[in-house]
């Protein structure tokens, strides 16, 4: 297949060398100058640079993927006289992975739809391991027949495809789980750093919250007390995995969605002020799980 990428930093790089892998011709295209000689290194003649996202949708792609930081930078890629919506041509179909709030996925591929261009939204979890891995989880919003019939180029990227319903509800997925997530790992800093500062030992404690009530992701597989688990940010001085101000991007967008549904959510606008609070305090480049850190002694 001719596949268009746009977006190759941390996630998109290694997504997109996996299809390349898999033997499928890129047209690659990112600001950022260094990340596409990479992959032009990688594959010589299969790799192809072009100069801007609506040269790419004018070569006649199967498919273009865009994996980018945020919903500005979408808006800029897709619309406008030189977005991918105005120079795509027939039968591209468009898939954009980036974590971005629903409404604006959902405006999007309206405006896709619209002009007869298929478009879904596919955000990824499993960070950057699982970029590199081609483990990662894709949350697919969009027409069904679409998604069963685009449904293997995820395959070549991930390991669990879901199909989450229709336009911006893979978006939807995202944001519920993040906002998820950001609240139990708070909740399990909190509580490792209780018990410690009450005497247990930290292993025993995690141990315990690990075979009883309390257990979940971000005790069990992402401890944030240091020394608990190997392997995991927490027990390298909270460096790599996914940074506090990604989490807090995440939690921003479900504040928006939230407001935006009239749905409240107390526990999610109380972590987006803690880890708001942690990234004032010029912490936002550390992992998420050292939050604890505002509840530890120095
Ligand atoms: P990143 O900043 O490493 O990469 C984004 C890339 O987009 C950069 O290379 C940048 O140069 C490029 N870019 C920005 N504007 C552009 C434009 N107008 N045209 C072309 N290229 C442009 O970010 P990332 O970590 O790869 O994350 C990408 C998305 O994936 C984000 O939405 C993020 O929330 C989401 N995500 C990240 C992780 C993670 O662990 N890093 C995990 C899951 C989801």
């Amino acid at each position: 297949m001719k596949i268009g990428f746009i977006g190759l930093g941390n996630m998109g790089g290694p997504m997109a060398s996996n299809l390349l892998k898999a033997g499928h011709e890129l047209f690659i295209f990112d600001l950022m100058e260094a990340s596409i000689k990479k992959l032009v290194d990688q594959s010589p003649g299969k790799a192809k640079a072009l100069s801007a996202p609506q040269e790419i949708a004018a070569a006649g792609m199967d498919v273009i993927i865009t994996m980018l930081p945020a919903a500005a930078h979408v808006k800029s890629v897709y619309l406008g006289p030189a977005g991918l919506l105005e120079n795509v041509t027939k039968n591209t179909v468009l898939i954009d992975c980036s974590t971005i709030d629903p409404q604006t996925a959902r405006e999007i591929a309206g405006l896709a739809k619209a002009q007869g261009t298929v478009m879904l939204d596919a955000p990824v979890s499993g960070g950057t391991g699982g970029a590199e891995a081609g483990t990662l989880t894709f949350m697919v919003g969009g027409e069904e027949s679409d998604f069963n019939q685009w449904k293997a180029i995820f395959s070549l990227m991930g390991k669990n495809i879901v199909y989450c319903g229709g336009s911006g509800n893979g978006q939807v997925a995202k944001v519920a789980n993040n906002m998820l997530l950001g609240i139990s790992m708070i909740g399990t800093a909190e509580a490792m750093s209780l018990g410690v500062s009450l005497g247990m030992d930290p292993k025993v404690l995690a141990g315990i919250i690990n075979t009883s009530s309390g257990r979940c992701w971000s005790s069990d597989t992402y401890n944030p007390y240091p020394g608990v688990l190997e392997n995991v940010p927490s027990s390298r001085g909270y460096t790599g995995g996914f940074g506090s101000d990604l989490m807090l991007k995440d939690l921003g967008l479900a504040a928006e969605a939230a407001k935006s549904a009239k749905q409240p959510i107390p526990l999610g606008s109380l972590a987006q002020q803690i880890y708001q609070t942690f990234s004032l305090q010029g912490d936002g480049g550390l992992d998420f799980s050292a939050i604890i850190n505002l509840f530890r002694k120095k």
